[in-house]
């Protein structure tokens, strides 16, 4: 499933490949695609004739940033992948959305599992993190509303040690558990859960509230530098993702501990373990990440 470097990747392809494009109309295979406007055939209507201005992302979606302000959301969840193909490209049967862009192009959302989803909406909402609303049971229109339940960006420059602490210091949770709780810090999975505990050699049953000071930093520091890398390398492709170029990242052969069970640490040569926390996969060294402090 793509994580935050993985959607990234995405939206800066896209970026570079569709920013100014204009979208002349829509076709949608899956109707179950659309999450809103409703039905898929209000979602055509509203879409067509807009341009994208930039493409971005919060958590672990992309943002397609409409020139009037709008803004499409596009979940890619397991199996979801935007492509954006040439002139004369042969149709693809997992396509369930296709964008046809006034230059001949087109962007196609591709999703084989079809657990995917996109919504078109209002702008607004969300440099706050969300919003919350007031009063009536207004349904969800403004982008913000979609992530209201969402934590921090951790690559954000206001995601700071303070701030991590602050957000880790009345937490009893296990760490593992923590990070992939996408209200807490949004963005990260399984791989990258596993890869920022290894970088900090904590252990993934600890604690969130028994971390000292300097633990903290430590959690703090990896969480960024192994999406940083992951970024840089491109994603991290296990079995469906690829970028809008339609090849795979880099980033999988770098991982230090995701899906290494019994191979030898690249640290101290012991084999690395798997356990099951919270029905997640979870690869650690039990050397280098013991279970409690000077263990
Ligand atoms: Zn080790």
């Amino acid at each position: 499933m793509p994580e935050l470097p993985e959607v990234e990747t995405v939206a800066r392809d896209l970026q570079r490949w569709v920013a100014g494009a204009r979208i002349l109309s829509a076709r949608v295979d899956w109707e179950r695609t659309i999450r809103h406007p409703l039905p898929a055939e209000r979602f055509v209507a509203e879409v067509a004739g807009a341009t994208i201005a930039r493409v971005g992302r919060r958590a672990k979606t992309v943002l397609i940033h409409l020139a009037d302000g709008r803004v499409m959301t596009v979940a890619l969840r397991m199996t979801g992948a935007l492509i954006v193909a040439p002139p004369g490209t042969p149709p693809d049967r997992h396509a369930r959305v296709v964008f046809d862009l006034a230059d001949g192009r087109e962007l196609r959302y591709r999703d084989v599992r079809k657990f995917g989803r996109i919504g078109l909406w209002e702008g607004g909402g969300l440099r706050s993190g969300g919003s919350q609303r007031v009063g009536e049971s207004r349904p969800a229109y403004r982008v913000g509303d979609v992530f209201a339940h969402h934590g921090p960006e951790p690559l954000s420059a206001s995601f700071t040690v303070a701030r991590f602490t602050e957000r880790l210091a009345h937490r009893s949770g296990r760490l593992k558990s923590l990070l992939l709780d996408q209200s807490f810090i949004a963005g990260v999975g399984n791989i990258y859960a596993d890869e920022a505990l290894f970088r900090a050699r904590l252990h993934p049953l600890r604690r969130a509230d028994s971390l000292t000071p300097d633990e903290v930093k430590r959690l703090h520091r990896a969480v960024r530098g192994v999406l940083r890398a992951g970024v840089n390398n491109r994603g991290a492709s296990f079995s469906d993702y690829v970028g809008a170029d339609g090849q795979p990242g880099a980033n999988a052969e770098r991982l230090r501990v995701y899906r290494r069970t019994g191979e030898p640490c690249y640290r101290c040569g012991r084999p690395i373990s798997r356990v099951v926390v919270g029905q997640r996969s979870t690869h650690f060294c039990p050397r280098c990440q013991p279970a409690e402090m000077g263990e």
